[in-house]
């Protein structure tokens, strides 16, 4: 990792219902994640908690 880059996550799975999403570069957007063909959109209603909340920060905050 280059010093100064920003520390992006690049995947996170909400803990309530265990919807899985993958940061997309290209479109700069979270995109879900398939697995075999499933694709991995939890529960459409639920407020979804993502793993990375409070763990992840920006180098340079
Ligand atoms: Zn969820």
């Amino acid at each position: 990792m280059t010093s100064g880059e920003l520390r992006r996550p690049t995947e996170r799975t909400c803990e309530r219902c265990s919807r899985e999403e993958t940061w997309d570069v290209d479109v700069e957007s979270w995109r879900i994640v398939v697995v075999d063909g499933e694709r991995r959109v939890g529960n459409p209603y639920c407020v979804h908690e993502w793993d990375i909340n409070g763990r992840f920060a920006p180098f340079d905050s």
